[in-house]
């Protein structure tokens, strides 16, 4: 069966991005004999200039006739004075949104050939592979009531509403589950059950839901103790899952762990296992047009994609292992190189695509 991917490159240096990405899916199809197809499609600020709004309704329909989506990344400072709704932000959360795309998935992985990089001392950092499952779509980032009111002595009460259905939980467990299968089967699960009756909730299925996955190992941890201990020893964690707001703190802390921002891929699933894949950096208008940016981010947003929701796991593990080689062979693009010797854009995905194709 062809695996059908939408590219939407999006603004700044996505496309500059994507083009490695693509040169990647190339390889991997001409050379390893996966079978794939891929369009592209306009989005965030280029979907403004092309049909007047970020997520075009032929670009959304592409995704969603798509098995997965990778994006490059969307805004410029050309589009900060745009209304609202024509913000290419606003065209990343109707997308979300519009494929249900609960299941966040952050991994911070610290290549150990970067592992000065890192604020942390590097023994503690060096080969860190810790991945951060986050409720994207609920809690307290969505519920009703909220707002601010004018109390009756004309004080003002700011009020938001955290809530969690059961079924909220149980698929994004189950993914958390499903994930943790893919990698070193152990899950940790990072509420305030102590303090919230949803946490409660959440913990109490969390517990249900391990009985379907026997060989995964399930934890839990205070979301304040596992700040600390992701700065204290980070190692210990494979997969973490937790809520939407827990999630967006946890995941930059881990992210920062690994000291560079143009190294690290994401994904958003939904229950069918459709994602949309993109690197956690934005556009970087400031080096935009000049062929310096990392393209890595975007490359192991694509193994990502072929082990979430390709199923072709083999090709995953390959992607990474060429991008592990590349960096052993001490290529860096500038925001990873120590010394200032840098390469461009372009350079690091050939080199990553020659790796490729003699693995
Ligand atoms: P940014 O991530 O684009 O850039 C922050 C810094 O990191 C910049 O100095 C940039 O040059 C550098 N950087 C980012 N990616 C890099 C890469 N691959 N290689 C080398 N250096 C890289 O964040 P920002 O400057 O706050 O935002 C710029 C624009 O991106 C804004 O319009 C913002 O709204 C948008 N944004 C989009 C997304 C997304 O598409 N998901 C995410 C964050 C920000």
């Amino acid at each position: 069966m062809t695996h059908k991917i939408a590219i939407l490159p999006g603004d700044g240096i996505g496309p500059e991005i994507i083009r490695e990405a693509v040169k990647v899916l190339t390889c991997l199809r001409d050379q390893h004999g996966l079978d794939l197809s891929w369009q592209e499609a306009p989005f965030g600020g280029a979907g403004v200039d092309a049909a007047g709004d970020p997520l075009p309704a032929e670009s959304l329909a592409l995704c969603q006739q798509s098995a997965a989506v990778l994006c490059g990344a969307v805004g410029g400072p050309q589009y900060d004075k745009l209304p609202r709704e024509q913000r290419p932000e606003r065209g990343l959360l109707r997308l979300r949104s519009s494929m249900d795309l609960f299941s966040n998935l952050r991994p911070a992985i610290l290549f150990e050939e970067l592992a000065d990089a890192s604020s942390l001392k590097p023994e503690l950092v060096a080969g860190l592979d810790i991945m951060i499952v986050r409720e994207l779509t609920g809690g307290i980032y969505f519920g009703q009531p909220r707002g601010i009111e004018t109390l009756e002595n004309g004080e003002r009460r700011g009020f938001n509403t955290l809530e969690y259905r059961e079924s909220e939980i149980k698929r994004i467990a189950h993914s958390a589950f499903r994930t943790a299968m893919q990698r070193n089967k152990r899950l940790c699960s990072v509420d305030k059950a102590n303090v919230l009756e949803v946490s409660e909730l959440w913990r109490e299925i969390f517990e249900s839901v391990a009985t379907e996955y026997p060989e995964v190992e399930l934890s839990h941890l205070y979301v304040d103790n596992a700040s600390m201990q992701l700065v204290r020893a980070p190692k210990q964690f494979d997969v973490v899952a937790t809520t939407n707001m827990f999630g967006d703190i946890l995941s930059d802390t881990a992210a920062m762990l690994t000291g560079s921002i143009g190294m690290l891929p994401s994904a958003s699933l939904n229950a069918d296992g459709q994602g949309m894949y993109e690197p956690i950096h934005g556009s970087a208008p400031d080096i935009a047009g000049k062929g310096i940016a990392n393209p890595l981010a975007t490359i192991l947003s694509v193994a990502m994609m072929l082990r979430y929701s390709l199923g072709e796991n083999a090709a995953a593990d390959k992607v990474e292992a060429a991008v592990k080689q590349t960096l052993a062979s001490g290529l860096r693009t500038a925001d990873i190189a120590a010394d200032g010797d840098a390469v461009s854009t372009e350079t690091m995905g050939d080199a990553v695509v020659a790796a490729l194709a003699s693995l």
